[in-house]
């Protein structure tokens, strides 16, 4: 089920929302970042991580959003990280008993019975100016920013030219803004992608959290097509992104980008923020 896209790098792919999980070959095992949605595929790629004799040392969640924290307890146990905000988030949002019922509810029903919610969110948060990973295996920094989620992180992985890119940088999914409690969503986002910017050159693959994965031509075309379709949400211009147009690959996403495009104004009429 693992694909190879880079020299000691392999990825597996959902079936839910093309998600990818990662895994980064160390030197006495793997780092596994956001391991994946399905029971059924993180089993079956934890079984093919056996099989090549590769344990699991290390976890990551590149941020704090259900798909983005699960686990599978066929991949063992070893430490599962993220950022201090993101862990602090994940605690705050499962601080009650409720928490995983109202988590199930956002996931779609055709899925949520193959979700197992048991290992949700058991990361250990990085103190806030960690730059690595703490494992035994290529270096990877650590690019924390605010779009999309409190406490999300890029993850760059120089030595091999890879660039985990979280939720941001999909060919298939629109920006989608913290609407929750942030002073300035696109603002947010924008600045994100001025730091992965400042790391790009040099970066060969890039990984999204959703999508495709692209190769070095596609990583400015990406942040690109992310920056012009803030600036265009932000000026209520008209959106001509193919991500939400007439091809685009979820058809639910228009309708998401309708709400980012309504619940921004009001958020500014609110005073939140001048501009
Ligand atoms: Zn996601």
């Amino acid at each position: 089920m693992l694909r190879q896209v880079a020299e000691g790098l392999l990825i597996h792919e959902s079936e839910f929302c093309q998600s990818n999980a990662v895994v980064v070959q160390g030197r006495a095992g793997v780092l596994v970042i956001d391991a994946g949605v399905r029971g059924d595929e993180m089993a079956c790629f934890a079984n093919d991580l056996s099989d090549l004799g590769q344990p699991v040392v290390a976890g990551f969640s590149t941020h704090p959003h259900w798909d983005h924290l699960l686990w599978h307890a066929s991949l063992g146990a070893a430490p599962r990280y993220g950022t201090e905000r993101c862990a602090a988030t994940v605690r705050d949002r499962l601080s009650d008993t409720r928490a995983k019922a109202r988590i199930a509810e956002l996931i779609p029903p055709d899925i949520v019975e193959h979700v197992p919610l048991d290992l949700l969110g058991l990361i250990t948060g990085l103190p806030a100016e960690t730059e690595q990973i703490p494992w035994d295996g290529p270096q990877v920094r650590i690019i924390e920013h605010q779009a999309h989620a409190p406490g999300h992180a890029a993850l760059l992985i120089e030595e091999l030219g890879v660039l985990v890119a979280g939720d941001t940088l999909s060919d298939v999914l629109i920006p989608l803004l913290d609407l929750n409690d942030t002073a300035d969503p696109i603002e947010d986002y924008l600045a994100a992608l001025r730091l992965i910017e400042g790391v790009a050159d040099g970066v060969d693959v890039v990984v999204p959290g959703h999508g495709s994965i692209g190769g070095a031509d596609q990583i400015h075309a990406r942040i690109e097509q992310d920056r012009a379709y803030l600036h265009a949400l932000r000026d209520a211009q008209v959106v001509s992104d193919p991500r939400v147009g007439p091809s685009a690959t979820y058809d639910w996403l228009p309708g998401v980008h309708e709400r980012q495009l309504q619940n921004l104004p009001r958020r500014r009429e609110r005073g939140g923020t001048p501009g």
